[in-house]
């Protein structure tokens, strides 16, 4: 069957380069998520839509590196931009123009940002502006949904119960820190407004994924961010919208300009880098202003602003105009649509979820709006369901709980195939 050509296709070289890399890297890869099993297909390179690996296989890619590759693998005019920069040099340690024209072009698409601080990744970024928002309230906790993820730093790193004062999810973390970070449920109105009345003066702000996209993908329910903006407002509580994903992605000033909900603060990263390391965060000038050397929060970095993620940044967005957001809406509307007529009929429980270009599926009778609901999917069926379609030339996010991604590279006929791939998928988890 597929899923055993497959393993005897990629074997030769995949399969021995990860026992290699286990003698030399922690479980074989850089970042978890990475580590596939039994084991992942090396990446030779990637060209618009596919990504092609080491044994001459290539995949469709709706993965696009969690992300970033809005326009495609090795998009031309971002390659030859980022080729003319590379003769300039790499790094200078000293500003350039060119972050300031991407920090102009930032607060002119994005709603909430006035002032701009490039730094290197998404980690980084919430990382910072929860020690602004912890500078300016003069307050210590945070809110965060179960399930959201703002990166791989100690504040953020806990996903435990409802209400709950948070436990740490890996061991290193001081529970002093996480003591600090509270959880709620994801569009629940009155789990928030009873945390806020009780404590009120110690937190300092609330940080969400305006749509959640590392727990499959859950938008915000109507009216959802129109309560954070006001229940933060009266309590001196700064809302940080972590827009690493939407940013960019789902309109041109990403989620605070789709649903029209203004934060106080913002974090960037993935789009924003072209394909290159790149985050940022952002806000209104008065709080923008505390960073130093402005002002007395302190936030530094030898690769911040770095010419080659900035060049690659701003060509990137460069190509992010009205027709790229509005096909964004068509072919996401085109995968959405396919795969519910697809699942309507399989002899399954299914929901589709997403917008714009981003979506997933769970095999869950249960509708999902928060990750306890998320978590009642059937992941056996979900990995079934990602080999078939590894095993059909189309690569997903290898978890349930991550997002798929569509870019501008491919293209309606793409999407019809993929589509054909998903039926197998579909019929092989039934
Ligand atoms: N915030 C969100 C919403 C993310 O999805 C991620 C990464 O996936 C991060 C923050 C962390 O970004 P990075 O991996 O660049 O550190």
């Amino acid at each position: 069957n597929n899923e055993v050509n497959l393993m005897e296709r990629i074997k030769m070289k995949s399969e021995d380069l990860f026992k290699d890399a286990k003698n030399y890297l922690p479980g074989g890869v850089d970042s978890p998520v990475r580590a596939i099993k039994p084991y992942p297909f090396f990446a030779l390179k990637g060209e618009g839509p596919r990504l092609f690996d080491v044994d001459g296989n290539s995949y469709l890619d709706y993965c696009l590196a969690y992300g970033p590759l809005v326009l495609g693998h090795s998009y031309p005019p971002v390659m030859e931009a980022v080729g003319q920069q590379l003769l300039r040099g790499s790094a200078y340690g000293v500003p350039t123009e060119a972050e300031v024209n991407l920090a102009r072009e930032v607060v002119k698409r994005v709603p909430c940002a006035e002032m701009v601080r490039f730094v290197n990744s998404g980690t980084e970024a919430t990382m910072s502006a929860i020690r602004l928002a912890r500078a300016v309230t003069g307050k210590k906790k945070i809110i965060k949904f179960e399930g959201a993820y703002h990166g791989a730093h100690d504040y953020v790193l806990v996903k435990s119960g409802s209400g709950a004062v948070g436990l740490p999810d890996s061991p290193g973390v001081p529970e002093e820190t996480t003591r600090n970070t509270v959880l709620v449920p994801f569009n629940d109105e009155e789990a928030i407004t009873n945390l806020v009345e009780q404590e009120k003066d110690e937190i300092a702000a609330i940080i969400l994924e305006p749509v959640m996209g590392n727990v499959g993908c859950i938008p915000p329910q109507k009216g959802f961010l129109e309560f954070l903006r006001k229940i933060t407002s009266e309590n001196d509580i700064i809302l940080i919208f972590d827009e690493v994903i939407t940013g960019f992605r789902i309109a041109s000033g990403g989620a605070q300009e789709y649903f029209g909900v203004t934060p106080d603060l913002v974090t960037m990263g993935k789009i924003l880098g072209g394909g290159f390391p790149m985050g940022a965060f952002a806000g209104k000038r008065e709080l923008m202003e505390r960073i130093a050397p402005q002002g007395d929060v302190y936030q530094a970095g030898t690769f911040n602003g770095n010419p080659i993620s900035i060049t690659a940044g701003m060509e990137t967005l460069k190509n992010l105009d009205k027709d790229y957001y509005r096909e964004s809406e068509s072919k996401g509307l085109q995968m959405r649509r396919g795969l519910g007529d697809i699942l309507e009929d399989a002899a399954l429980e299914y929901q589709v979820a997403g917008l714009s270009s981003m979506f997933q599926i769970y095999f869950t009778p249960t509708k999902v709006w928060d990750y306890a609901q998320a978590k009642t999917a059937d992941v056996e069926k979900f990995n079934t369901y990602f080999r078939t379609l590894l095993a059909n030339e189309v690569f997903i996010p290898p978890s349930q709980f991550e997002c798929c991604f569509i870019s501008a590279a491919h293209t309606p006929n793409d999407i019809e195939l993929t589509l054909e791939a998903m039926e197998k998928g579909i019929k092989a988890a039934e």
